[in-house]
């Protein structure tokens, strides 16, 4: 074995003091939970599961300060000592002026869609997340995808596939005018595209040329933290910079953000919307009470508005990021190591198997990923996810399936939950369901709902 010095190492900056135990099924148990199921992950008992990718989301274990934080909830209806805290927390690690709490990413969401678009707007972004695109469709708004080429190529080494073509804007601009535009959507890193970052370089560009035409810049700041690490590690002028640092600097070229605190922000429930403009602001706060709650809770207990104030603070430190990207690393280093087809470079918050090049046999109407996710759970228990055409769904005006280049499934690491250990089964489950490929048969869409269709649609098997 080569002796690694800590200072290359990965390992945890932190010790378990806590277990929760795991059910051990059987091949023959999982083969009918997965048809119970609907061939969909999503509709699997948790407790059918060994070790669950299913997302990153709400997933993650809190730290003993974030326990701890949780017994000091101020529960009165309005102006809650926790929404101070996480208030001023917010202020100081990204630069916001406002804050908003919402029970989740969608709900911030949901409010910002509403006070910025009008109907027939234009929101460019790059790439879709599913949520996030409804949302401002319900708002009348039309999504367009910006996102740099490389992107939508699961094998392309870009370091950064989550910039924007400036060229595509410009394009839109032109064709539609500034003022169709209310602001650009963006993702940091995206996860559409498979965890994938946007380079400071690209959104200073990005401010610059918006700057000038008063459109806004509004960020999904989902995976902010994971953003920033990969700008250190890759982008020159950035490796001696704290992560805090870049996180902030990041936030400085927008005007807004939504938040989905369940991924980086380390709690298991909650969000918000950050603002800098006061009339903006105004709207959203009178806005959040019709959705979410009082402008000073949105949703949430006062709990956990202290958990996320606690976890933001944590999600910023050095240390931690770099255990929690180098988790994810290693285990895409064994799955290249053993020939599993995955997108590449490797994403901030899970390893994206590349289902088209896994199946070569199945077309995209045969939902290949949906079909790979269903067998990698019968091989070992491990609950994956589809990122392809049942995520795409339909165009809201043609009602035509959308076919997305990339047809992927979503292995996503819990953060500071399994082990080494566990990345090492992952690794050797899915190079068994690699060998055994061939003889994987498609899918058939046997109920649709209307929305989001990917979290609830049942398969059956083709014969
Ligand atoms: C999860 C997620 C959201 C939505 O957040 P929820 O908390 O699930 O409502 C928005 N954008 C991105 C990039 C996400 O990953």
């Amino acid at each position: 074995m080569k002796v690694k010095t800590n200072k290359h190492s990965w390992a945890e900056p932190y010790k378990i003091k806590m277990v929760e135990l795991l059910k051990m099924t059987t091949p023959a148990q999982r083969k009918k939970a997965i048809a119970t199921a609907g061939y969909n992950t999503f509709l699997l008992k948790s407790e059918d599961v060994y070790i669950d990718l299913l997302t990153d989301s709400g997933t993650s274990a809190m730290s003993d300060r974030q326990w701890a934080g949780m017994m000091l909830g101020d529960e009165a209806y309005a102006g809650s000592a926790n929404f101070y805290h996480l208030e001023k927390v917010v202020q100081e690690v990204y630069g916001y002026k406002y804050v908003i709490p919402t029970h989740q990413g969608r709900g911030a969401e949901n409010i910002l869609s509403q006070v910025l678009i009008k109907k027939g707007d234009i929101i460019p972004g790059n790439m879709y997340f599913t949520t996030t695109r409804l949302h401002q469709e319900l708002a009348g708004g039309i999504f367009h995808d910006i996102i740099i080429d490389e992107a939508h190529d699961a094998a392309n080494l870009h370091p950064f596939k989550g910039d924007v073509d400036v060229n595509k804007l410009e394009g839109l601009v032109k064709e539609y005018g500034a003022d169709k535009i209310p602001y650009i959507c963006i993702a940091v890193t995206v996860n559409m595209a498979g965890g994938q970052p946007i380079s400071m370089g690209n959104l200073k560009t990005l401010r610059a040329y918006t700057q000038k035409l008063g459109i806004k810049i509004i960020l999904d700041m989902t995976r902010i933290a994971e953003n920033a690490y990969f700008i250190k590690v890759r982008e020159p002028g950035y490796t001696q910079r704290s992560i805090r640092s870049i996180v902030k600097e990041i936030c400085s070229y927008t005007d807004g953000a939504t938040m989905s605190a369940k991924k980086d922000a380390l709690v298991n429930i909650g969000g918000f919307l950050a603002l800098n403009d006061a009339d903006d602001y105004e709207e959203a706060s009178n806005l959040v009470v019709v959705y979410e709650g009082l402008h000073t809770y949105g949703g949430l207990a006062g709990r956990d508005m202290e958990a996320m104030a606690i976890g933001i603070k944590e999600s910023i430190s050095d240390e931690h990021i770099k255990a929690r990207i180098g988790q994810v690393i290693y285990l895409g280093e064994q799955m290249r190591h053993l020939g599993i087809p995955i997108t590449e470079p490797i994403g901030g918050h899970g390893i994206f198997i590349d289902a088209k090049r896994f199946l070569p046999h199945l077309n995209q109407d045969l939902f290949p990923a949906q079909a790979l996710a269903a067998e990698l759970y019968i091989d070992a228990g491990i609950r994956t996810m589809e990122r392809g055409v049942v995520s795409a769904g339909r165009n809201a005006k043609t009602g035509k399936n959308y076919y997305p280049k990339l047809e992927l499934v979503r292995l996503t690491i819990p953060r500071r939950v399994y082990t080494q250990a566990h990345m090492d089964v992952i690794a050797e489950s899915v190079f068994n369901v690699y060998c055994n490929r061939k003889k994987i048969k498609g899918l058939t869409m046997v109920y649709e709902p209307k929305y989001l269709r990917f979290f609830q649609a049942r398969f059956e098997k083709i014969k």
